[in-house]
């Protein structure tokens, strides 16, 4: 941004931009100040924190319903689980929370983002330190009451968005039992089937450099690109030595893997996760906007 030449001469009055910045960290200010947290949508201008329930108040959520904008929730799922040495083991809570509210935004006023389920069915990592895991019948028994939930409010349209591949088969299994309990529209997709869509397909493999075959992958090319383009702060390269690595997994293949996943990582990039990401949002407004035009 170029600034005007008062602003310019106000900055230079204080010493160096540095050094304001320096003083005013210490305040726990930002100077200069931050870019707005806006975004554009198709209804103007928006905070995106307002397409998430938790961050709603209980006005802005009565309104919206009163009024019929709001018509649809997203209740996305992930787990806590270890991603390799180099990511957090929210990644795919995160993701799946970050594809929502994208999603959501490009509906608005009409979809709100229910609060994610952060731990998820992954019994088989438990054998690297961290992971958490819930019983299936525990985990669809969550899912289903946050869904019931959102029934009682009158939302009529609902689609659970899945971040972790251990929830996706036993959410299809149950789809057919919540929509007969619940009597609303409710489907479940991992965001991922976004990337075998006609008309991306060859976008996807043109971009994935260990194949499209690896989307989803855990935590290697397509996981850490995503994280690098929407939370770096989650992936952690800093000290990571997988040659000096002794990681003692009972089964050779397994141990293969894991090893396979960091280097593949190692051709993660921000400029793909953006791509990765803009592909799957634009993928579930669509998938919420034909059920929401069903419903
Ligand atoms: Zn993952």
């Amino acid at each position: 941004m170029k600034l005007s030449n008062s602003r310019r001469d106000f900055i230079l009055s204080l010493g160096s931009v540095a050094a304001v910045q320096a003083t005013a960290a210490t305040r726990g200010e930002c100077f200069p100040a931050p870019a707005s947290d806006l975004v554009r949508t198709a209804a103007g201008y928006v905070n995106p924190r307002k397409v998430l329930l938790w961050e709603s108040t209980r006005k802005e959520i009565r309104e919206a319903l009163e009024t019929g904008r709001l018509k649809a929730a997203i209740v996305p799922t992930g787990s806590t689980e270890q991603h390799n040495e180099h990511l957090a083991m929210i990644h795919d809570t995160a993701s799946a929370v970050l594809i929502a509210q994208q999603a959501a935004l490009e509906l608005y006023p009409q979809v709100t983002v229910a609060t994610p389920v952060p731990v998820g069915i992954s019994p088989y990592w438990m054998e690297r330190k961290g992971t958490l895991t819930l019983r299936r019948e525990t985990f669809l028994a969550v899912v289903f009451d946050l869904c019931d939930s959102l029934r009682a409010h009158g939302i009529k349209t609902i689609l659970i968005l899945n971040g972790h591949g251990g929830n996706e088969k036993p959410l299809k299994e149950q789809m057919e039992e919540f929509r007969q309990k619940l009597g609303v529209n409710v489907e479940a997709c991992s965001y991922w089937e976004a990337y075998a869509a006609e008309g991306v397909r060859d976008e996807v493999k043109r971009l994935m450099e260990t194949g499209p075959e690896n989307v989803p992958g855990h935590s290697g090319e397509f996981e850490t690109s995503v994280a690098l383009a929407a939370f770096p702060e989650r992936v952690h390269r800093e000290a990571v030595d997988y040659e000096k690595l002794k990681l003692a997994l009972k089964d050779p293949e397994d141990a293969r893997n894991d090893r396979k996943f960091y280097y593949d990582s190692l051709l993660a990039r921000a400029e793909k996760g953006e791509v990765l990401i803009r592909i799957a949002a634009d993928w579930v407004a669509a998938r919420l906007r034909s059920m929401m035009e069903r419903s």
